[in-house]
């Protein structure tokens, strides 16, 4: 195969959902579509149990699932396909941002009883301030939910989707029958036998033919063509570009459950997802089918081995081909490095490659070099954007509880910070140490594998912070930026690559602060023009 057919055939997605909706379930039916996995049951979920908060066994199995299926792969019909993780549950939100830089693009799964909810709402409008091409698949459509056409609308209005629905259902709950596939042109019946892996298809391009109504019944036959009448008069006819672009979300139903319209799903997705795409650098855009490897490390995972201390970086290859032992450029160290064992992903097991494409994601093992964000290349000065960091929401100072350990302790929070745990502000005025983290969670893990892998001890003490604002660079030198800094000392700090915060106790403070010094600017991420 080229090297053009090998980029061609790749598709790198996530599929982000709230929790419960059946993520889970559906990765696994894709997986058995690939034949990567044999039976169900086989893709373990990574949900936190609702007991997590003072379970550290929860934590530990947390981290060994979330190693296992950070990567997906698996063929079918020739195509490459690689589903990233994306955890669901609100406290690592974060790892989920992080990770939909890596993807090409991705599912949303929806429930059709509870519509669209909160982490659905977060995650899209990231997916969609990205313009990532979006499907969104309604599940468990064997259970009695929302009307089809309420969900559509609320897709449009509380996520600010374009949708066009490519099947529709023929009842729902009990009276479920099957689907209609609008851009197959063909009727799925539903048998309700999960076992059944092939549900029985027509090919149906007509639904005017009296025929229809023999096979689901006089009632759901009309309801299904008035039903399609309006889906065709309200929705515009599904355009490629424009998913591709962005600007539209085609629309699927069915029940990952009992493996229905998961195929059709999957067939539709290999022929109109994207393929890997071009990425923006801060020095130039990036072309995927380039022949000079670049790639980015978008997640670390510390090993779950505490005696070795060596964590696996993973790396999404933009472009050019990733190969063992052939030395690339670290950018931001300047140096080079070679990779003896550089580990791909099929189904959940992970093996050395020599050869790795565009879209692909490598992971490397790693002794303490790479951050998240960092760039390989083979020699060019490039640094790939869309990382940014966003405000935590909570925040506490975090004190050394055993004085003879204090290197150990900053080699702990040091290694934690770059792989994305939590972030680390040092106030200015006198050098004191913040946490900032997403959910309240991540502060338990932080003391407890700084005890088991670094063997340091912390302890936190409450810090009252609304939210972390990153400083723009302009007019530094301005009198008000001299004002503001005097006067503000106790509120800034700096994250980890050194960028000056601000740090507002209060939603009042924070608007004040914006009043009074209108040049100073304000930013909610660490990545702005
Ligand atoms: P996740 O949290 O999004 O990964 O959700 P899971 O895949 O773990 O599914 C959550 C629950 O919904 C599980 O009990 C599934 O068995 C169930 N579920 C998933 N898909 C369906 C479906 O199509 N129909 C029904 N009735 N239940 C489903």
């Amino acid at each position: 195969m080229t090297y053009k057919q090998e980029i061609a055939r790749r598709r790198t997605f996530g599929i982000i959902s709230h929790p419960d909706a059946g993520k889970t379930t559906l990765t696994e039916k894709l997986l058995l579509f690939g034949g990567a996995i044999q039976e169900a049951g086989a893709v373990k979920n990574n949900k936190i149990k609702k007991t997590a908060t003072s379970d550290f066994m929860e934590i530990e199995r947390q981290r060994g699932i979330s190693v296992a299926t950070s990567v997906l792969a698996f063929i079918y019909k020739d195509k490459k396909i690689n589903i990233l993780d994306t955890p669901g549950h609100k406290d690592f939100a974060e790892d989920t941002f992080r990770t939909l830089t890596a993807v090409d693009s991705v599912i949303v799964v929806i429930d059709v009883a509870k519509g669209v909810e909160e982490q659905t709402v977060k995650l899209v409008e990231v997916c969609r301030m990205r313009k990532i091409p979006m499907l969104v698949f309604i599940n468990k459509m064997d259970r009695e939910g929302q009307d089809a056409f309420d969900l559509l609308d609320e897709l449009e209005q509380k996520l600010g989707l374009s949708v066009t629905p490519l099947s529709f259902p023929i009842g729902m709950g009990y009276d479920f029958k099957g689907i209609y596939n609008i851009y197959e042109k063909n009727i799925n019946l539903f048998s309700g036998d999960s076992k059944k892996n092939i549900e029985q298809t027509i090919a149906f391009d007509d639904v005017t033919n009296p025929e229809l109504d023999r096979i689901i019944g006089n009632k759901a036959a009309i309801e299904l063509r008035d039903n399609l009448e309006l889906v065709w008069g309200v929705y515009p006819e599904f355009d490629k570009d424009l998913y591709l672009k962005g600007d539209q979300q085609p629309v699927f139903f069915g029940s990952a459950l009992n493996n229905f319209g998961v195929r059709e799903l999957l067939d539709c997705f290999i022929q109109i997802a994207p393929t890997p795409r071009s990425k923006n650098a801060e020095e130039r855009l990036v072309e995927a089918n380039e022949k000079e490897m670049t790639g980015f490390v978008f997640k670390i995972h510390a090993n779950m081995d505490p005696k070795h201390r060596d964590r696996l970086a993973f790396i999404k290859i933009v472009s050019g081909t990733f190969e063992r032992n052939k030395p690339y450029l670290h950018v931001r160290q300047g140096k080079n490095l070679k990779f003896s064992s550089p580990n791909a992903f099929f189904a959940e097991k992970k093996e050395i490659v020599d050869i790795s494409y565009p879209g692909d994601i490598v992971g490397l093992h790693d002794t303490g070099n790479f951050k998240i964000g960092d760039t390989l290349t083979e020699g060019e000065t490039l640094h790939y954007k869309g990382i940014p960091s966003f405000s935590p929401e909570h925040f506490r100072y975090i004190n050394n509880a055993d004085p003879m350990k204090s290197k150990q302790l900053n080699k702990g929070i040091d290694q934690l910070m770059d792989e994305g745990v939590a972030q680390l502000f040092t106030l200015e005025l006198n050098g004191r140490k913040v946490i900032g983290t997403v959910g309240a969670l991540q502060f338990e893990v932080i003391q407890y594998r700084l005890e088991h892998e670094y063997g340091a001890k912390c302890s936190y003490e409450n810090f009252n912070v609304y939210k972390a604002c990153w400083v723009g660079t302009e007019n530094r030198k301005s009198d008000e930026f001299k004002e503001f800094e005097r006067v503000k000392q106790k509120f800034l700090a700096k994250d980890k690559r050194g960028q000056l915060v601000f740090l507002a106790d209060s939603q009042f403070s924070l608007q004040m602060t914006q009043q009074k010094y209108p040049s100073v600017k304000l930013h909610f991420t660490s990545e702005f023009e």
